[in-house]
């Protein structure tokens, strides 16, 4: 199985041959708790916050697989997957490298938590490897970046991450969420983990929360354990829908990259628009090295309109197939203004100064018809 291709991985992976009472899709257990051994380990007890269930072991193994990782687990939000992975590798006066361009949540925790916790952690430019051994301290312990950023899709120099972490002796750690495991394994690339906001692309349909952390076991166990104490477990229902998105996943984020090459290309050619930052494009910043480390540009791109505002506005509200929404990675389009919700907490100077201008229109590719899509740009940009 673990030699197979993505495709075949997705569907098979993880699968009990037969399963349960003969069953070819694995069932959702469910229960709450199993019966155990006296004097089983705590963290071995079956009981839905170890972890330890059945529906729960099947859903590690299969993205375990995908991302070619001795272990996996899955947690209830992407969150809980920054969260506990932070807190299984930091204690109290450590210190953490971290790429300049983060989630707005991950932001959000280390700018809100860290210091009560005794982290303490430096902004680096992903983009410049001559930058860090400035910033790497004695008790530097990890090196966190993304593999594509939100909302300029720039793609940092990921090979030198996982080298000077190694030289350093740090762990390295990336939020793979924008590229899913079909355009980038970070594992393969030599990093130490690897983690999702499964949410989005990995579940794909926009109809559940939940997160996933794949790596050694040494570390997803340590991981493991920190969850289990934490709290932030996946429940079986959604982890159930979540292994059954999975199945698709191959499907579905090829389909998104085609779509958004196609309109990122369209869009490219239109005088109505100013700029389009898709790591696909040529006059990407980061397109060679993109090209050299992804197997796929990823389904998402962003755009700003001659016009500003304005502009920007009336084109969303033109707009009839994409729905304006945040989140991401669904088989539907999603579109939506950065200043107006990733990035509203900010002043718009320091937007702008960040290249997320006000009139920053960020899209979300799903598996509709490029041509269907295109069909609505072009008609969303003639009535702006
Ligand atoms: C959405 C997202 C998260 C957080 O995930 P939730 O499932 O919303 O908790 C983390 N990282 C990235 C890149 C995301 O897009």
């Amino acid at each position: 199985m673990r030699d197979s291709r993505i495709e075949t991985m997705a569907v098979h992976a993880g699968e009990r041959s037969p399963g349960p009472d003969n069953s070819v899709v694995f069932p959702i257990y469910q229960g709450t708790v199993f019966r155990s051994e006296p004097g089983e380990s705590y963290h071995d007890i079956q009981y839905l916050r170890l972890n330890s269930t059945p529906s729960q072991a099947y859903l590690h193994d299969k993205l375990a697989a995908l991302e070619g990782a001795e272990d996996a687990v899955a947690t209830a939000s992407g969150m809980a997957a920054v969260t506990t992975t932070l807190h299984a590798l930091l204690k109290a006066g450590d210190h953490l490298l971290v790429g300049d361009v983060l989630y707005g949540g991950t932001h959000g925790f280390l700018t809100a938590h860290a210091e009560r916790l005794g982290w303490t952690y430096t902004f680096v430019d992903p983009h410049d490897p001559a930058s860090w051994a400035a910033a790497r301290r004695p008790e530097t312990k990890a090196f966190l970046v993304e593999t594509i950023t939100n909302p300029l899709m720039r793609v940092g120099a990921l090979t030198e991450v996982v080298s000077f972490a190694r030289a350093e002796g740090l762990v390295s750690v990336v939020d793979n969420t924008f590229a899913s495991p079909v355009n980038f394994r970070p594992l393969a690339a030599g990093f130490d983990l690897v983690f999702h906001s499964a949410t989005k692309y990995l579940n794909g349909h926009s109809d559940l929360v939940a997160g996933a952390v794949a790596g050694s076991a040494e570390l997803v166990g340590r991981i493991r354990e920190t969850l289990n104490i934490y709290g932030g477990s996946l429940d079986p229902h959604a982890g159930f829908l979540l292994a059954r998105g999975l199945k698709t996943l191959a499907l579905r984020v090829r389909a998104q990259n085609a779509n958004a090459m196609a309109l990122a290309e369209f869009l490219a050619g239109r005088d109505e628009v100013s700029v389009v930052n898709y790591p696909g494009l040529g006059d990407h910043p980061d397109h060679a090295h993109a090209k050299a480390l992804l197997s796929g540009f990823g389904g998402m791109l962003s755009f700003r309109l001659a016009g500003g505002v304005p502009a920007a506005e009336s084109f969303l509200s033109a707009l009839r197939l994409p729905a304006v929404a945040p989140s991401l990675g669904g088989v539907e389009s999603l579109v939506t203004r950065p200043a107006l919700t990733s990035h509203a907490g900010m002043t718009p100077e320091a937007r702008a100064a960040a290249g997320v201008h006000d009139d920053l229109i960020r899209l979300s590719c799903g598996i509709e018809h490029a041509d269907d899509l295109i069909e609505d740009v072009s008609g969303a940009l003639a009535n702006r």
